[in-house]
């Protein structure tokens, strides 16, 4: 068997839902015309560790009708779109993923699509797959390239790289600025909010917000939760990001000061137990938990569970604890992302550009397979503006061009003023 999923009789419903993703989707498919026409990727096996949403369906046609043969697993255990993997299994993908499967029935996923064929591409979100080749797998590895979807994983493969044991070069997608820029600020402000609302329908107007980490996803949170009215405060580690936070107009203190405070706590860090026990205790009644980081341990689950006094499931994606000192706390998708978990993950207009990316990131390892070294590459430039423009130009938006002045003088240092 080729595929392990749900239930293949959703294929149907699941094409529909790509298809309204492709609808948002310009920029991949515009590289996907050219793919179809060119297969640069004929002969390549790709094995991808995503989220298996409708989005990512985009991406893994493309990279088909390029000529690759690709096998999919899941990127997060609550994540998996059943319908989306059905339809995918029908278009000829390996598919090895279902919503709420379990933590080791997720590392068989994994292991099950680089045993389905030899991969010579490793496509990641969260590095997983990439520490799973890395540990299990023989020397004699045929995967001469790999790509990274996220912040958290692009780190790991620092490390790795650090370390000297980094076995072929990857590709950081994530470091484009036509992906963190926007998939991270705005794709995870407004899908991590979408979720929040889905799983709990509070007001967020008049409430305390509290947003863990001012990086790339923890700007955009907390600019979205602003926007509906919620009152945020932000707590960091970095004495510049906290800064920003400060003269973006946010409250700034450490999350003990803070955790008596808010009524409802984002993390956003890719950082562990950065809301623990201690933190809860002092919570009021009823606050509520999401992670929009990384994922299960910015919020330190397993301490909850091992410190409260009863759970029980409010409704889905919303889990009540009772603590020690008798308050309430209510915890969202588990602690999982709780955009993908509890939404769709990020809207398609965002992924159409952090994919456009993926694809000619794989497309870039292909034509330069041996000539890289084994090390984490930034995704290159000329790609990045490549996707700005295809994207600029089919939403309509077009821009000025230097004149021939222009370039002169911005590459002369004589003339003053
Ligand atoms: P980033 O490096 O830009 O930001 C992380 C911030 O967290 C930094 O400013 C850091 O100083 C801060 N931080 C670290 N430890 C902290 C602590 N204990 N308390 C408070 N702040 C702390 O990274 P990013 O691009 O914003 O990504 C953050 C995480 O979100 C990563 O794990 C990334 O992989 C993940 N991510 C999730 C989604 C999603 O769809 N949910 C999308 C993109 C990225
Ligand atoms: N796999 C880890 C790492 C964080 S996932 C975890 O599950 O905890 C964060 C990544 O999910 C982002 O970099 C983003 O590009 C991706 N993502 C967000 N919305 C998505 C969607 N609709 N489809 C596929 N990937 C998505």
């Amino acid at each position: 068997m080729n595929y392990k999923i749900k239930d293949l009789s959703l294929a149907n419903d699941g094409k529909k839902q790509i298809e309204w993703a492709e609808m948002h989707m310009p920029t991949l498919l515009e590289i996907r015309k050219r793919f179809e026409a060119e297969k640069p990727l004929k002969g390549v096996n790709i094995s991808a560790v995503l989220h298996v949403t409708k989005e990512t369906a985009a991406l893994v046609k493309t990279l088909k009708m390029g000529g690759a043969e690709v096998a999919l697993a899941a990127s997060n255990p609550l994540s998996t779109q059943d319908e989306v993997a059905a339809a995918l299994v029908t278009e000829g993908i390996s598919v090895f993923a279902w919503r709420g499967e379990s933590e080791s029935e997720y590392y068989n996923n994994i292991e099950s699509i680089v045993k389905i064929h030899e991969p010579h591409i490793v496509m990641d979100d969260g590095a997983d797959l990439h520490a799973f080749v890395h540990e299990k797998m023989s020397s004699e590895l045929k995967v001469f390239g790999g790509t990274e979807e996220t912040t958290t994983g692009v780190i790991r493969l620092r490390a790795m790289e650090k370390q000297g044991v980094l076995k072929y070069p990857v590709i950081a997608v994530n470091n484009a600025y036509t992906k963190y820029l926007f998939d991270n600020r705005y794709g995870t402000g407004q899908s991590a909010i979408d979720g929040i609302i889905r799983a709990t329908n509070i007001l967020l107007a008049g409430k305390v917000a509290v947003v863990a980490g001012y990086g790339w996803v923890g700007r955009g949170i907390a600019n979205r939760l602003r926007g509906l009215g919620a009152r945020v405060i932000v707590t960091e580690v970095d004495p510049i990001r906290a800064l920003e936070a400060v003269m973006d107009g946010f409250d700034v203190m450490p999350i003990s000061e803070a955790s008596r405070i808010g009524d409802i706590f984002v993390t956003a860090t890719g950082n562990t137990k950065v809301i623990r026990v201690e933190h809860m205790l002092n919570m009021k009644n009823g606050a509520i938990l999401a992670n929009a980081g990384h994922f299960n341990v910015e919020i330190d689950v397993k301490g909850l569970k091992e410190s409260a006094v009863s759970v029980r499931n409010i409704r889905p994606y919303v889990d009540e604890y009772v603590l020690q000192n008798g308050k309430k706390i209510y915890l969202l998708a588990e602690g999982r992302l709780v955009n993908l978990a509890a939404a769709e993950g990020h809207p398609s207009e965002v992924m159409d550009m952090s994919f456009a990316n993926q694809a000619l990131a794989v497309e870039y390892l292909v034509k330069n397979k041996g000539k890289l070294q084994n090390k984490v590459y930034n995704m290159p430039i000329e790609l990045d503006y490549e996707v700005a423009r295809i994207k600029l130009k089919s939403i309509g938006v077009q821009i000025d061009e230097l004149t021939e002045e222009q370039k002169g003088y911005l590459e002369q240092w004589k003339s003053g003023t």
